[in-house]
């Protein structure tokens, strides 16, 4: 059975790296009928940010990322919260040391910190020195006989193991001989990263792996920690990193990668997973537009490139128009649309508005309908440009007398026009006539009609075409906005 997870450290809210290692992992579950768990590895404690773990389950059920597994679900190889499974990790940790694979190190953090000065000064590598691996037995007793504070270290392995990843195939670091071992239980009782993510991994019956290649090196300690814990690992697949335009590393110290940022700015998160894949490998093809359906159905693990994926935030409004427009499209969830077109514009006009059928529901529909070709967002209706939709504009007669000596006469024989048009009122039949009238005036051409038209009914001189701005508001708003002009 496939069994997956996602198992991100609540050190900060959910990011586009996180969103791409959930969506993969989300993704292969679901093309072979597997599971797919959340587990949130929280044993870092100095580095947990209060809320990060509540925004990443949230955003990732925003994102219809749900797992079948997760401290709120549920599971049967719960918790899946690390802080709650502290007695597996020391349990593992004490098997490790009896069996000779793991020590106890007694080493002082001032003793660290020297060793880490001196080797930064002698322009070296930081690395632990392996000092208490080689201390006598009767030494260990002794220290812990007197309560001397103390950590637990994994004895690494000099020779490199290589290993198949599914992505980067056969690697292997000589992680032994660059890096000192690993600390695995640290005094306050708590695991490292390494032994808990093994541990549980195993626990659970993680099945297959898929993480970002940051993590390609610490793969090498953990199949030691497999071996030495005689558990079978999991397969590897190492994703490749996301990097910025500019080749810098998708860093959580930008605020713009954070999934919260973008949600805030009315991004969709179909678009988000547009972003995310269109960069990336993983696909038969990078077309946009796709829903979680068709990219489960469309995701192939063997497609997946080594390579780094660059993710262009500049692409972000394009991809969300699309999916916008395909949602104006959808019944039900235009309908959701449409609720919060009118909480935005409640909040953003509040008094401003007197015409109440400004907030009705088939008005917003018919606007939405109108605009979905051009806009990337909901909030855009918001802007000054279509300001028009929901408040007259002040247009003084005078005005529009600047722009044709004609305009009085222009107005009356328009609304003569919508009076008579017997429900024909479309864009098309509304063009149609408005190119007769033109040709039966002497002073003024059909383009000065149309921009006259739109400053009466909008206050603005760009926008929509005249027709599509015409139905948008309907007739008996237009025949009131022009009937205005004219006094
Ligand atoms: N807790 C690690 C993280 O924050 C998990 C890495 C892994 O998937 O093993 O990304």
């Amino acid at each position: 059975e496939v069994r997956v997870r996602f198992a991100p450290s609540p050190t900060g809210f959910l990011h586009l790296g996180g969103l791409r290692t959930a969506l993969y992992n989300f993704l292969f579950a679901r093309q072979h009928g597997g599971r797919f768990i959340l587990r949130l590895e929280d044993t870092d404690r100095s580095r947990l940010v209060p809320g990060a773990a509540l925004d990443i389950e949230h955003t990732l059920q925003w994102a219809g990322i749900t797992p079948d597994e997760s401290d709120s679900r549920g599971g049967v190889y719960g918790p899946y919260v690390q802080s709650q499974r502290l007695s597996l990790y020391s349990a593992a940790a004490v098997s490790l040391i009896e069996s000779g694979h793991a020590y106890y190190c007694f080493c002082t953090n001032h003793r660290l910190e020297l060793l880490k000065t001196e080797a930064l000064r002698r322009g070296q590598t930081p690395r632990y020195d392996n000092r208490c691996r080689h201390l006598h037995a009767d030494q260990v007793q002794e220290n812990l006989a007197q309560g001397k504070p103390h950590a637990v270290r994994f004895r690494l392995h000099m020779k490199a193991e290589p290993f198949e990843d599914l992505v980067f195939g056969w690697t292997g670091h000589a992680v032994g001989e660059v890096e000192g071992d690993p600390v695995i239980l640290k005094n306050d009782g708590f695991p490292t990263y390494h032994l808990a993510n093994v541990v549980d991994d195993a626990h659970m019956h993680v099945s297959h792996v898929l993480r970002g290649a940051e993590w390609l090196t610490s793969t090498c300690k953990h199949l030691q920690l497999y071996r030495a814990l005689h558990m079978t690992p999991p397969t590897y697949a190492h994703l490749p990193l996301l990097l910025n335009p500019d080749g810098s590393k998708l860093s959580k110290r930008q605020g713009d990668i954070y999934i919260s940022h973008f949600r805030q700015q009315g991004a969709l998160p179909e678009a988000l997973l547009d972003l995310i894949t269109n960069c990336g490998s993983g696909f038969h093809s990078n077309r946009v537009g796709r829903n979680l359906k068709e990219l489960i159905s469309e995701f192939d693990i063997s497609k997946i490139v080594t390579h780094s994926a660059v993710l262009d935030l500049k692409k972000l409004p394009e991809f969300n128009r699309v999916h916008l427009q395909q949602r104006i499209e959808d019944e039900r969830q235009c309908r959701l649309l449409v609720d919060e077109v009118k909480n935005l514009l409640t909040l953003t006009y509040t008094d401003q508005i007197q015409e109440e059928k400004v907030l009705d529901h088939n008005y917003i529909l018919r606007v939405l309908h109108m605009r979905k070709r051009h806009i990337s967002s909901v909030r855009d209706l918001l802007s000054p440009m279509y300001s028009y939709l929901w408040l007259r504009p002040s247009v003084s007669r005078q005005q529009l007398e600047e722009m044709s000596s004609e305009s009085h006469d222009i107005i009356s024989r328009i609304m003569q026009v919508i009076k008579g048009c017997n429900g024909e009122y479309t864009p098309e039949f509304l063009t149609g006539e408005l190119k007769l009238i033109a040709k039966k005036l002497r002073k003024t051409k059909y383009s000065s009609v149309m921009k006259l038209l739109r400053l009466a009914l909008t206050g603005q001189q760009q926008g929509p075409s005249v027709g599509e701005i015409m139905v948008s508001l309907g007739e008996e708003e237009v025949c009131c906005r022009l009937q205005k002009s004219l006094e």
